[in-house]
């Protein structure tokens, strides 16, 4: 690994700024308001955004424990077809099975929390304790979702996180980094999806995403909480 990724961010602190134009091109990408967008984490070669950062505690003072969010239409559609392929379940069964690449995929989520940890001084939201060591995709031992993997990658820069990368790879028939695959991808003439306009500004603010990523951090907590009291309880007292 070279010394310019050990802070695992593939943009520099210029480049990672959303500029007004970025959060209509995200809000196109995705077709819905983007919220709580505090950083670009990856662009193409072009400059359009291909990954944009979440603080790990929204304004509405939830908890946010998925960091990055994979917009692009052409590389989300691309994941989404190796997800349709079970190639979750391939990575989940050479989990269990190799023990560098186990390693590995637990460095990954090391890093990913460090970095969030990061942006979340950088965006003002500072430490948010009830995420601590909940990350995101299923890791450090699971794949539960290649999306998040790849914006992973795409924001880490190669070398950090091993299955977003494979992801990656695996993709390459549809989208490389070296070539700008914008053009088409997402609606540029409409007006772009803008909160002022919604009249349900309420309950967009909660989509259907970070639903999913707040029960998965409730689940967590659990789990740890579980994971706690078996440790605490000598064995054989359950009733
Ligand atoms: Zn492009």
């Amino acid at each position: 690994m070279d010394a310019e990724n050990t802070n695992h961010e593939a943009l520099d602190a210029a480049a990672r700024v959303p500029s007004e134009s970025d959060l209509e091109t995200l809000s196109r990408q995705l077709n819905r308001p983007v919220r709580d967008v505090v950083e670009i984490g990856a662009r193409c070669i072009c400059g359009n955004p291909l990954v944009a950062t979440t603080a790990p505690r929204l304004s509405s003072g939830i908890p946010f424990p998925t960091t990055y969010y994979l917009t692009h239409p052409v590389i989300t559609s691309a994941v989404s077809r190796l997800e349709a392929a079970g190639l979750m379940n391939e990575m989940n069964a050479e989990l269990g099975e190799n023990t560098d690449l186990a390693a590995a995929y637990a460095h990954a989520h090391e890093a990913y929390l460090a970095v969030r940890e990061a942006i979340g001084e950088r965006s003002g939201t500072g430490p948010v304790p009830e995420i601590a060591g909940v990350s995101a995709g299923g890791m450090p031992t699971r794949v539960k979702c290649l999306h998040v993997l790849v914006g992973h990658s795409l924001a880490a820069g190669k070398g950090v996180n091993p299955l977003g990368d494979r992801a990656l790879e695996d993709i390459a028939e549809w989208w490389t980094k070296d070539i700008c695959r914008c053009t088409g991808a997402w609606d540029t003439q409409a007006p772009a999806p803008s909160q002022d306009r919604s009249r349900h500004v309420k309950t967009q603010a909660i989509d259907p995403a970070l639903k999913k990523a707040e029960r998965a951090a409730a689940r967590a907590a659990r789990e740890a909480a579980a994971l706690e009291s078996d440790a605490a309880s000598p064995k054989g007292t359950e009733v």
